[in-house]
């Protein structure tokens, strides 16, 4: 039996016994599957959600939140791919939304979006990353193919939130000047400590502005979507890249297309939760190089499968900092 949080129709999101057959919701065993012992897993905003029993997220009832998972191969697939011992991270791919996820003490997944451990990281550390580093590297990734260091300054909003504190955190490593954009202005100490060379109020982005404004930024990394989003791309320069990752604010967009067709702004989408295996790779391989281990462990707390129950509307009530990762041991 595997201990795990489970979310149901009737119930509110509690710790109970599960069996494997469970684990694998119903069914025969898989070829593709492989049997993990779970080490950690780390809190999103989606498991905020899932936690909260939000169909939105959790798309089967019942339910083992989780987005993220790092631990242990207890039993490979049958191609030989993994093998019995081997470390691994899961990020996305459905866990935690139309599979269960990350918080149990094992897991039953699909061996195709599952990624090898790199070497350089311990499992508490890429849990830390889990999807919130990896979205925020998938960004980085974006960002860096058109927009030079020297080309000019970086926005990230939603700065101080686990995508854009890891995204300030990268680009900052990186050589890019990063400004950052935040509603908690007692965090500005914590994200100059993160590498930004200045802080921005979240309220000089959020109301409604002029479809071009003054051209500010080479490019931006958005968390947060909606109005400020529509303002990112009016104060990018010509030839910027912005990302658009969440929808913390809304996922609406109210914007023209001047910025695109007078300024030659580009907004590239990011997914994390369906990126091939190649692109995941490539993206932990980064990770484990681009990003410092120490201020990584500086923006981690942790918490234990029962206390991540209790975490879910304070990540949704915007009043988490940095990654939060759950020992689910504990
Ligand atoms: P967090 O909750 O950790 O961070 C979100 C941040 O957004 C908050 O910390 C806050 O930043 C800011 N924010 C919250 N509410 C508002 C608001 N009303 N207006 C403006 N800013 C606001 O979440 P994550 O960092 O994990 O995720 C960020 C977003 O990206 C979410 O919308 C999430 O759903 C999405 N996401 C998308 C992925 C993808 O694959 N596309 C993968 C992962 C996440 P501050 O306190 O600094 O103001």
């Amino acid at each position: 039996m595997t201990r795990a949080v489970v979310v149901s129709e009737s119930a509110p999101a509690s710790l109970r016994e599960v069996d494997d057959s469970f684990l694998r919701g119903g069914g025969e065993p898989a070829p593709g599957e492989v049997t993990i012992d779970v080490s950690w897993s780390s809190l999103n905003y989606k498991d905020g959600m899932a936690l909260g029993g939000d169909r939105g997220v959790a798309r089967i009832l019942p339910l083992i939140p989780g987005i993220d998972l790092v631990g242990t191969v207890a039993a490979g697939d049958a191609a030989g791919r993994f093998v019995a011992g081997q470390q691994v991270v899961l990020t996305g791919a459905g866990i935690g939304e139309t599979r269960h996820g990350g918080f149990a003490e094992r897991a039953i997944v699909d061996a195709a979006s599952l990624v090898e451990l790199p070497e350089a990281l311990t499992p508490r550390r890429a849990a830390a990353i889990g999807t919130a580093g990896f979205t925020a590297m998938l960004s980085v990734l974006k960002l860096e193919r058109d927009v030079e260091p020297d080309a000019g300054d970086i926005l990230v909003t939603g700065a101080a939130g686990g995508v854009g504190s890891i995204a300030v955190a990268l680009l900052a490593r990186l050589g890019y000047r990063v400004v950052a954009c935040t509603g908690r202005a007692e965090l500005t100490d914590y994200l100059h400590g993160l590498g930004a060379a200045s802080v921005i109020p979240r309220e000089s982005l959020g109301e409604p502005g002029k479809p071009l404004q003054r051209a500010l930024y080479a490019g931006a990394v958005d968390c947060v979507g909606s109005t400020t989003l529509a303002n990112v791309l009016a104060q990018t320069r010509w030839g910027g890249t912005v990302t658009a990752c969440g929808l913390a604010q809304g996922s609406d967009l109210p914007t023209t297309v001047l910025p695109f067709i007078l300024r030659a702004v580009s907004l590239v989408g990011i997914n994390s939760v369906e990126a091939p295996l190649s692109l995941r790779r490539t993206a932990w391989q980064r990770l484990s190089r681009d990003l410092d281990p120490a201020l990584l462990d500086s923006v981690t707390e942790e918490a234990s499968l029962a206390e991540a129950i209790d975490l879910g509307p304070e990540i949704l009530g915007g009043r988490i900092r940095g990654r939060t990762v759950i020992d689910v041991r504990r």
